[in-house]
Order: structure tokens, then C-alpha cells, then sequence
């Protein structure tokens, strides 16, 4: 199953993973970072699951991120 990975740490909090994929991310009030709708935390690392038809939009997203903090694993 297709996955996208978030480092957290690393995110600057600049929103356009937002913009891009609404239905996957949302701004924490809380932090000011990034936080993947769902996604499972392991090893300072937020995981989670995607269905194929979702893998081209997620990298696009993940190409547009500045600080490149989404991967997209296939
Ligand atoms: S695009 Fe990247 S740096 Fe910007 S908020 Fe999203 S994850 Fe963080």
C-alpha cells in the first residue's frame, strides 16, 4: 500500500501541503506545523496509508514541500 511519510520535526508550517491536498492535511493551532490527517507516528515519523489513485497528487505535494518533509513510498 502506497504511504506517505512526514518527517514532523522539520516542517516550517508554511501551509502549502494545505493548499495542495486539503483532504490529507491540516495546520496544528497548537504548534504551527503540518500534521497528516491520521497518520501514525513511528520514529519521529508520521505514516500513513493512501489509496493508489492518491499517489501522483501526494507527490506533487511533497515536491512543492521547500523543506522536503513528505515522501511518498509506493
Ligand atoms: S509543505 Fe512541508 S514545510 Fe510546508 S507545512 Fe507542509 S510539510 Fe510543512
Amino acid at each position: 500500500m502506497p504511504k506517505i511519510i512526514h518527517y514532523r520535526n522539520k516542517c516550517i508550517g508554511c501551509n502549502i501541503c494545505y493548499e495542495s491536498q486539503p483532504e490529507y492535511w491540516r495546520l496544528s493551532r497548537k504548534d504551527g506545523k503540518a500534521t497528516l490527517i491520521g497518520a501514525k507516528l513511528k520514529k519521529e515519523t508520521y505514516i500513513l496509508e493512501i489509496p493508489e489513485c492518491d499517489v501522483e497528487a501526494s507527490k506533487t505535494t511533497a515536491e512543492h514541500c521547500p523543506t522536503k518533509v513528505i515522501k511518498v513510498s509506493v
